[in-house]
């Protein structure tokens, strides 16, 4: 399709269905959000994986900018 193979995909874990899932990064957020919020009534338990989140929050400010979603 298109450029899928470029993009970095990021390991998103959930706890409680003791599930981990490669996201693309552009996606992460929407797909952390439907998880937690058809699995989990909205509670944040599926995340990024923590070993990994402060190398992904640099490469989404400087490419995405995704800290504007808070
Ligand atoms: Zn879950």
């Amino acid at each position: 399709m298109t450029a899928d193979a470029d993009e970095p995909t990021v390991p998103i874990v959930c706890s409680e269905c003791e599930t981990t899932s490669r996201i693309p990064l552009s996606e992460v957020a929407d797909a952390i959000a439907r998880h937690n919020d058809r699995l989990h009534d909205g509670v944040d338990v599926a995340m990024v994986d923590p070993e990994i989140s402060e190398a992904i929050a640099d490469l989404a400010a400087e490419d995405l900018g995704l800290l504007e979603d808070g």
